[in-house]
C-alpha cells in the first residue's frame, strides 16, 4: 500500500467482495515503513536523538497526508487523532529504547507492528467513509504465536478460538475487519512478528482460522510466474500452481509470496489466488492442492545474495553424520534457514548454501560448535563462497521424468557456465543448482529457455 491511491483501491476490491460474501482483510504497512520504523530502532539504539526525530516526522507526514487524501475534512479529526496515539505508542517504545542503548526483540516486535496498524486505522476509517462498516483489529488480539521474535510461528487452535472470537461477531453483524498483518502475540500477550514480508502469511493464518472459501493475496505483480520478468523477459504468469510448487518457488527466491504463507492453508485444502492490484483484470495466479499441468517443470527461480559453504573433516576419526548433525544444530540454533544441502565423497565434506544476511550469525554458531575440533585441526577451516548464486527448477510434473536433468545441465554448459553444488530431494519437486555468481541470470535465461517455459518457446522441444 503505497499511497492513498493504492488504499482506495483496496477498499474497493473489498467493497465490492463484501457485496458479495463476507470478507475479512488483512494489511500490511505502507510500502518503506516497516524499513523506516527498523532504521529508527537503530537510531534510537544507537542514542542518536536528531535521526530519531527526522525519522518520527518522516513516519507522521506521511500517514497524516495520506490520512488528509483518504478522507473528508470532518472525518480526519477522529483518525488523526488514532494515528497520533499509535505514533505515540512507537515514541514510547523508541526512547525506552534510547535510554537502555539496546533493541529488546520483544519491544522490537511491538514497535515495528505500528506500520500496520497505522494503514488498519487508515484503510477502516476509508471504508467507513465510503459506507462500509469496518473496524481496524490488531493481530496482536487474534494471531497467537510461539515467542520466536521476529520470525514468530501461529498456533493454530488458540488462534481459531480467538478468530472465533474476536472476528467472527464482526463478520456476523456486517462489519468489515481490517486486521493488520504481520504480527501477533504470544498466549500470555506478548507481542510477535511473523518475519519479513509477513502480513501475506498472516493472511493465511486467518483463512485457515476462519475456514475461509478462498484468500486472496494482492501485490503489484500479475501472479506466479515462470522466471523473474527482470531477468527473463519472456517469461509468463501460470495459471494454476501447486501448493507445493508455490512453496518451492517462494522458498527458492520468488518473491511473489510470503514462503510460510502456504503451510495454514494445506490441511483444509483452502485455494489462494495470487493478484496485482495494478492490473485487476488480470486473473492473476491460482494455487490449488493439485492442478492438471502438463509434464516437466513450471517455472525456473534464482537467489543471488546466497552463500556457499562447505565443511571438512581431516581426520577419519571423526564420524561425518556426527559432525553433520552438529552443523545443523548449529545452523538451527542461528536460525539460519538451509536452502539447498549435498554431501558426497569419500572425504565426508558437505556443502550447504544460506541466505547471505544470514552467514554472519550461522559461522560464529559453527565456530562456536566445533572450536575444540577446529583448534586441533581435525577439521578444516571453514570454506565460505560468497560469489554463487542458486539456481532452482520446481515442478511437481518433473517427478519421474528421465531426461530432464540432463537436458538441463547442458543447457547451462552451453553458457559456459559451471555447475559448482546439485541438489535433488527424492520428491523430485526441485533440482537446485549452485553455479558462479556472475553465470546465474545467463543460466536461469538458458534453462526457461530449454524447458519451453516462456511466450516463445525456443527452438528446443518442449520438456
Ligand atoms: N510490513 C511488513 C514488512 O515490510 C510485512 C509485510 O509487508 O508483509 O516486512
Ligand atoms: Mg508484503
Amino acid at each position: 500500500m503505497g499511497s492513498a491511491e493504492r488504499m482506495k483501491v483496496a477498499a474497493s476490491i473489498c467493497a465490492e467482495q463484501i457485496r458479495q460474501r463476507p470478507v475479512v482483510t488483512v494489511v500490511s504497512a505502507m510500502s518503506k515503513v516497516t524499513d523506516l520504523l527498523l532504521d529508527t530502532l537503530r537510531k534510537a539504539e544507537g542514542d542518536d536523538q536528531a535521526a530519531l526525530e527526522a525519522n518520527l516526522k518522516q513516519l507522521e507526514d506521511r500517514h497524516v497526508i495520506t490520512c488528509a487524501e483518504l478522507l473528508p475534512a470532518d472525518r480526519q479529526p477522529a483518525v488523526l487523532e488514532q494515528v497520533h496515539a499509535i505514533i505515540d505508542d512507537f515514541r514510547r517504545i523508541a526512547q525506552g529504547i534510547m535510554m537502555l542503548g539496546e533493541r529488546p526483540p520483544r519491544s522490537v516486535d511491538e514497535a515495528v507492528a505500528v506500520g500496520e496498524r497505522l494503514s488498519a486505522c487508515l484503510v477502516a476509517a476509508y471504508l467507513e467513509s465510503v459506507g462500509i462498516p469496518a473496524q481496524a483489529v490488531n493481530a496482536a488480539q487474534v494471531v497467537v504465536t510461539d515467542a520466536v521474535f521476529g520470525n514468530a510461528t501461529p498456533l493454530m487452535e488458540a488462534t481459531r478460538q480467538k478468530a472465533n472470537n474476536v472476528l467472527r461477531p464482526l463478520i456476523d453483524s456486517g462489519v468489515l475487519p481490517v486486521v493488520t498483518g504481520f504480527n501477533g502475540a504470544t498466549p500470555d500477550g506478548r507481542p510477535t512478528t511473523l518475519g519479513r514480508g509477513g502480513s501475506d502469511f498472516s493472511a493465511s493464518i486467518l483463512a485457515a482460522a476462519l475456514d475461509a472459501s478462498e484468500l486472496w493475496i494482492w501485490t503489484d505483480v500479475d501472479g506466479i510466474m515462470t522466471a523473474d520478468p527482470r531477468l527473463v523477459p519472456n517469461a509468463v504468469v501460470l495459471p494454476e500452481v501447486t501448493y507445493a510448487e508455490a512453496a518451492e518457488l517462494a522458498y527458492n527466491g520468488a518473491k511473489v509470496l510470503h514462503p510460510r504463507t502456504l503451510a495454514p492453508l494445506i490441511e483444509k485444502g483452502i485455494p489462494v489466488w495470487s493478484k496485482n492490484s495494478f492490473a485487476l483484470d488480470k486473473p492473476g495466479t491460482k494455487i490449488l492442492p493439485s492442478v492438471n499441468a502438463p509434464s516437466g517443470p513450471r517455472a525456473v527461480t534464482s537467489m543471488a545474495n546466497v552463500a556457499l559453504v562447505s565443511i571438512e573433516p581431516d581426520s577419519a576419526e571423526l564420524s561425518a553424520t556426527l559432525i553433520m548433525s552438529r552443523a545443523l544444530a548449529a545452523l538451527a540454533q542461528a536460525n539460519a534457514e538451509l536452502l539447498a544441502l549435498t554431501s558426497s565423497s569419500y572425504r565426508q565434506s558437505f556443502c550447504f548454501l544460506i541466505r547471505r544476511d544470514e552467514l554472519p550469525h550461522a559461522m560464529a554458531a559453527l565456530e562456536t560448535a566445533f572450536a575444540l575440533e577446529l583448534a586441533h585441526g581435525y577439521m578444516k577451516p571453514f570454506d565460505v563462497d560468497e560469489n554463487v548464486g542458486l539456481l532452482a527448477v520446481v515442478g511437481e510434473g518433473m517427478r519421474g521424468t528421465p531426461g530432464l536433468a540432463g537436458r538441463i545441465f547442458t543447457a547451462i554448459s552451453r553458457e559456459r557456465v559451471n555447475i559448482i553444488a546439485i541438489a535433488q530431494g527424492s520428491s523430485e519437486l526441485t533440482i537446485a543448482i549452485v553455479v558462479r555468481r556472475e553465470g546465474l541470470e545467463k543460466a536461469v535465461r538458458a534453462v526457461h529457455d530449454e524447458c519451453g517455459l516462456g511466450k516463445t518457446p525456443a527452438a528446443s522441444s518442449k520438456l
